[in-house]
């Protein structure tokens, strides 16, 4: 059966959005907001994947790629040593080593730099874009402007970390060092076993990363949007351009598609034309019970263990750092949950049992920069993914961009190092 979503006449335009995450519904909601009918697809609903059990930090700070000078001599060790924050399943050992390859390529000083530039732009707009959806949506309640901690127990971490936060400071991030003393009293929620601490003060806390997308969801549905429950197959594409959707049953015609699929954007990709290395860090998250109503004041992240710590009331939310599987692997929570006494011991509250978990698929290129992009091979498709660890921050600025793609209007910022174009 084939169901016709008519073109609108005008500048009114029937918007087609593949994928119900932040990415996705911040373009619905600013392409509705231009004045669009927009129709989201995705067969988990709003806020299944990777924007549901994130660590929940508007994490504005984050402007260095992943892959910085000196990663080709730390990566054979953090791949091989136990308790390493990066795991490889050696079963997809031979599909990740192209992407590993261009990850290396990119942490040049020059390519890193550019990427900084550009991440550093993006994340400007994070703040803005998220109270004006926010406010919109009725849930700016879910924003805490609590700040972002970073802490270090050993000199040495804090050492590794310092040109990070030069580089930041260069762009114009807030980073406060915070000696024992101060940390203590900045985070008395934090036993005293940490020894250098940074505060990035205008970073933000969403308690529930779920609970706020779903939210947009439902302002989305408020404006008129239509979600549509299911998988899309494959974009069909024909003369340069993208003629519908294809579902298990329906074909969805429209003026304009977006691919906002996270990490399962590559095949859609491909459909547009657009050969992309996108991968994912697959990331874990355990809740542990804390019986305080809140056992920390802010997000934090601490360094030697690379995990993020980010309470809620009675909870914890414990999320760890990056797995090399693909998106088929059963998860394993072996690593995260060999943690678990460690952060009993350096969270005062004592976190008690472990009552939730979690795996999820950050949406990865291996430079760290999204895909904010015109598909050059159809002319009526705008990718949007690839925002790895800073999707939930980054989404609401990356709908306001595809949205005056949309309408053939210049972006608001220089996009071109987001382009898809960069990969050839
Ligand atoms: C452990 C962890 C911690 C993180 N912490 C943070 C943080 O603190 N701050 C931050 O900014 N970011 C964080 N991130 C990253 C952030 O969660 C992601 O970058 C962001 O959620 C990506 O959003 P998305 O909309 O692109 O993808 P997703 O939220 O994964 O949404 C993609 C959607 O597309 C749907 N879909 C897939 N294929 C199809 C198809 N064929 N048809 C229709 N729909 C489809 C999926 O069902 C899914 O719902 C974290 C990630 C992880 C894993």
């Amino acid at each position: 059966m084939s169901r016709l979503v008519s073109s609108g006449a005008g500048p009114r335009k029937r918007v087609f959005v593949v994928g119900g995450g932040i990415v996705g519904l911040s373009c619905a909601l600013y392409a509705q907001r231009n004045g669009h009918d927009v129709i989201v697809a995705d067969p988990r609903g709003f806020a299944k994947g990777a924007s549901y059990g994130n660590a929940g930090v508007i994490a504005n700070s984050e402007c260095i790629p992943v892959a910085t000078p000196g990663v080709l001599r730390q990566v054979p060790r953090m791949l091989l040593a136990a308790d390493s924050p990066l795991t490889i399943r050696w079963a997809y050992a031979a599909r990740i080593a192209p992407w590993l390859l261009r990850f290396v390529r990119a942490s040049s000083r020059a390519r890193v730099a550019h990427a900084t530039g550009h991440l550093a732009a993006l994340l400007a707009r994070a703040m803005p874009g998220h109270r004006e959806l926010a406010a919109d949506a009725g849930c700016d309640q879910l924003i805490k402007e609590v700040g972002w901690l970073k802490v270090f127990q050993t000199d040495a971490a804090y050492r590794q970390a310092q040109s990070g936060f030069d580089s930041m400071r260069a762009h114009g991030v807030d980073c406060e060092y915070l000696d024992r003393r101060a940390l203590a009293q900045r985070e008395p929620g934090l036993a005293a076993i940490f020894a250098h601490g940074i505060l990035h003060k205008d970073c933000a806390q969403i308690e529930d990363p779920g609970r706020y997308v779903e939210a947009l969801g439902a302002l989305f549905l408020r404006r008129g949007g239509q979600f549509v429950q299911s998988e899309v197959e494959a974009l069909e594409r024909s003369d340069g351009r993208i003629d519908c959707a294809r579902t298990g049953t329906e074909r969805y015609q429209a003026d304009c598609f977006v691919v906002a699929a996270g990490a399962w954007s590559k095949k859609l990709a491909a459909d547009a034309g657009a050969k992309v290395p996108l991968d994912t860090e697959r990331g874990y998250h355990v809740v542990m019970e804390t019986g305080e109503p809140q056992a920390l004041r802010q997000p934090v992240y601490w360094a030697e263990k690379s995990v993020v710590m980010s309470p809620s009331s009675q909870r914890l939310r414990v999320t760890s750092s990056v797995e090399f599987a693909g998106l088929q692997a059963a998860p394993d929570y072996r690593k995260l949950k060999a943690i678990v006494p460690a952060i009993r011991a350096a969270v005062a509250a004592e976190p008690g049992k472990v009552v939730g978990e979690w795996l999820g698929f950050r949406p990865s290129m291996p430079d760290s920069l999204p895909v904010i992009s015109r598909a050059p091979r159809a002319a009526n498709c705008v990718l949007a993914f690839g925002h790895g660890h800073i999707g939930l921050t980054t989404g609401p600025a990356t709908g306001a961009i595809v949205a005056a793609l949309i309408d053939g209007a210049p972006p608001p910022m220089d996009i071109s190092a987001f382009s898809v174009e960069r990969f050839g």
